[in-house]
């Protein structure tokens, strides 16, 4: 897939922010391979550059954050990922969750809401190589229907509701991993669409805080940021 052979001198900055993964719990070693992997240097404004591999949100633009690499990693692991899956990411932001995505699925769809940042991660994300991605902009509280279903998806913004879409849109078995709660403080969670029927098992997972997710099944709009 995309980003072999990138000769860069983060590698250390990389290799260490998987060891603190690692001792935080994560285990799934596609996961961990996948962030010593992608220079997510190259996903954040150059203001922060110097803070990419630490395990903290970082901004960048438009009153969006590129999530923490531990939150990133944990709902990653949850999704299941053996490189056989069809993604979908509502909240692309920067490409970086989007890039991991495509170093652990077959096929990641990706939708963002606010054009300039799904414009500067294509950017990225072609610079890289990756071909086993499509990006798009628009409402992802609605999905994207006609690749569905998914056998996983991951939203990487706080919803007050578990999008009926996304949902619909899980195949038999699938994984849906969002932050459910207020603007404020959330909870991720991990939905899971029963193999047989049309039921779902939701499991809290861990206190999170997320920019909201502002769409027609998500917090009402106004101002893109
Ligand atoms: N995974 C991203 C995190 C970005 S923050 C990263 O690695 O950088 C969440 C993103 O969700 C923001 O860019 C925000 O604009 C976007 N977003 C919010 N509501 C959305 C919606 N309804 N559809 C698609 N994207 C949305």
């Amino acid at each position: 897939m995309g980003a072999r052979g990138l000769a860069d001198s983060y590698g250390g900055y990389r290799t260490q922010l998987v060891n603190e993964l690692q001792a935080k719990g994560i285990r799934d070693l596609a996961v961990l391979k996948a962030v010593a992997h992608v220079p997510r240097h190259l996903f954040v404004p150059e203001s922060v550059r110097h803070r990419a591999y630490q395990d903290a949100a970082l901004p960048i633009g438009a009153g969006q954050t590129i999530s923490q690499p531990w939150v990133q990693a944990r709902s990653l692991e949850l999704a299941r990922l053996t490189g056989r899956e069809r993604v979908l990411e509502v909240g692309t932001g920067s490409g970086y969750q989007t890039a991991l995505l495509a170093e652990c699925a077959d096929q990641v769809f990706s939708v963002e809401r606010i054009p300039a940042l799904s414009q500067a991660a294509r950017n990225v994300l072609q610079q890289l190589g990756y071909r086993n991605l499509s990006l798009m902009t628009g409402d992802g509280t609605l999905g994207w229907r006609p690749y569905a279903p998914y056998d996983a998806i991951i939203v990487a913004a706080a919803s007050p509701e578990i999008p009926k879409p996304l949902v619909e849109q899980l195949s038999p078995g699938g994984r849906l991993i969002l932050p459910l709660g207020t603007r404020d403080s959330q909870t991720m969670v991990l939905v899971t669409r029963d193999p047989n029927g049309d039921g779902t098992r939701v499991e809290p997972v861990s206190d999170v805080r997320f920019v909201p997710l502002i769409g027609q099944f998500g917090f009402a709009g106004g101002a893109s940021s």
